[in-house]
């Protein structure tokens, strides 16, 4: 088994998806694959801004739910065939319909609390992992599994510490009993202990990926971005960086932590414990 790891600019629009599908599809000729998304490229911080402007009053928080709500039916438009998308279609609205609920009582009430912050960041990677199983049914067979049926995590919202043996028991279980080529899931979300939802906080998809390789003794975790490798700096500042080609554990960790923003800090302690590549 196999996990991979698709960020936001890899499934910013249709056509990145299709890359990402025929990736999918290659890998999965070999062995089992579990396929974890972020949000569409750039939603999670829309809809944090949604968020911020209902407690403030402003009613601009419409527009950026307007906006929101017409990427998502277009990327559905151009991924799905006509005679399938009514069924997508329905639980996008009804995913926007209760977002738009949050956002009105965040309106009414001024208010923000880390726990309602928490479900509003969850919606982009719950719209786009399952727009994202929908449009890759089109292609071959998979299967979508909420991760926050399998990430259990404490209730300090946002930031949220996992509970790792509960996770591995629930993975275990679930992998166990079904077979699929390939399993989608939605990146940084989890359920607390309490069976609310949080997230792993920003970044957070690469965290869930690791997780699941950790939790299921993947054969390799691939983190897939729009940059291609661990570089020497950061290649979009600095010319002459160079490609890493072979890093260690300790290093990529120290990378993160100082600040490379192509794998999120948290991410590498899990598969580093099981080495896994
Ligand atoms: N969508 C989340 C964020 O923007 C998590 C992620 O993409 O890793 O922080």
């Amino acid at each position: 088994m196999k996990v991979l790891k698709f960020g936001g600019s890899s499934v910013a629009n249709s056509k990145n998806i299709e890359k990402v599908l025929n990736i999918v599809a290659n890998s999965s000729a070999e062995q089992s694959v579990v396929v974890v998304v972020s949000a569409f490229g750039k939603t999670t911080n829309a809809l944090i801004k949604g968020a911020t402007l209902a407690a403030q009053k402003n009613e601009e928080y419409l527009k950026v739910l307007k906006e929101l709500e017409n990427h998502h039916f277009r990327v559905v438009k151009e991924l799905i065939p006509i005679k399938n998308q009514t069924p997508v279609n329905s639980r996008v609205k009804q995913l926007f319909n209760q977002l738009e609920t949050i956002y009105e009582g965040c309106f009414l009430l001024r208010e923000l609390s880390p726990k309602t912050l928490a479900k509003v960041s969850s919606f982009g990677e719950l719209l786009s992992s399952y727009i994202i199983a929908k449009a890759a049914n089109e292609k071959f067979a998979s299967v979508y599994k909420d991760s926050r049926e399998l990430i259990v995590a404490s209730d300090n919202y946002n930031n949220a510490i996992v509970d790792f043996p509960a996770t591995f028991n629930n993975c275990d279980e679930y992998f166990s009993n079904h077979e699929q080529k390939v399993t989608i899931v939605p990146g940084f979300v989890a359920r607390t202990v309490h069976g609310k939802t949080t997230t792993l906080g920003r970044g957070g998809s690469d965290f869930t990926a690791s997780i699941l390789a950790a939790a299921l003794n993947a054969t390799e975790l691939q983190i897939w971005t729009d940059v291609s490798g661990m570089f020497t700096a950061n290649p979009s500042i600095v010319k002459q960086a160079s490609v890493i080609d072979h890093i260690s554990y300790h290093e990529a960790m120290e990378l993160s932590h100082f600040g490379a923003k192509v794998i999120y800090p948290p991410t590498i302690q899990p598969v580093l414990r099981k080495e896994i590549p």
